[in-house]
């Protein structure tokens, strides 16, 4: 029955209702490097697509997917700028006041899972036009949600609910992550130890 609900009600559902917020988003910037500490700094946010930005928050170039990591030797610390650059992931862009409906038809045809949301910021006190600002990101994931009227929680999910303020509990032997392990693949621990 609430799936039922939820396939009947999506559709005219607004983007805001369900996006993940700007501040709660997992982004990279051009400049940093990948080299361990980022890598690790990824892999410990649990999220698959990353978007990156340039000069500020609000001007995205385009996103990294942690698939593509797997050419990527942190000792070489290729810049995010380059490894974007060269995989060209682009993501989908649409407006807060969008449908899940409309969104759904875009994300589905397989660019991308993820689009940026954006919206107009018409406040600003300098007297400036009103500018396009990014608020938040949307995925397949949050609209799916919708439609079964659940909240799927996926094997490097580290937190759920829209304010992503709930940690995910996989109980005493549910996979918890030793981190301290995965360390030993850090060349400079590694070299510091060993001969
Ligand atoms: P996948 O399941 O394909 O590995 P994922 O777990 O990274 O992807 P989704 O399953 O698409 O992400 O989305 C799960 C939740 O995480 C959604 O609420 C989505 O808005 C949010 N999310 C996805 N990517 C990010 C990110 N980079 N920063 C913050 N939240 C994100």
């Amino acid at each position: 029955a609430t799936a039922m609900k939820g396939a009947l009600t999506y559709k005219n559902m607004k983007v805001q209702q369900v996006m993940t917020p700007i501040d709660n988003t997992f982004m990279l910037s051009v400049d940093e490097k990948l080299n361990f500490e980022t890598i690790a700094k990824i892999f410990k946010s649990g999220y698959s697509r990353i978007p990156v930005y340039e000069i500020d928050q609000n001007n995205v170039i385009g996103l990294l997917f942690v698939k593509d990591l797997i050419f990527v030797d942190p000792s070489c610390n290729t810049r995010v700028a380059d490894f974007v650059e060269l995989f060209g992931r682009a993501a989908h862009v649409c407006w807060v006041d969008d449908t899940l409906g409309d969104v759904l038809r875009e994300l589905k045809k397989g660019r991308s899972h993820m689009a940026l949301v954006q919206d107009v910021n018409q406040q600003d006190d300098t007297g400036n036009d009103p500018f396009y600002e990014l608020v938040g990101i949307v995925t397949l994931e949050d609209i799916i949600e919708e439609i079964i009227g659940e909240e799927i929680i996926d094997e490097t999910d580290t937190s759920v609910g829209g304010g992503k303020s709930i940690k995910v509990d996989r109980g005493e032997d549910g996979g918890t992550f030793r981190w301290e392990r995965l360390c030993l693949l850090d060349s400079k621990i590694v070299d510091q130890m060993l001969s």
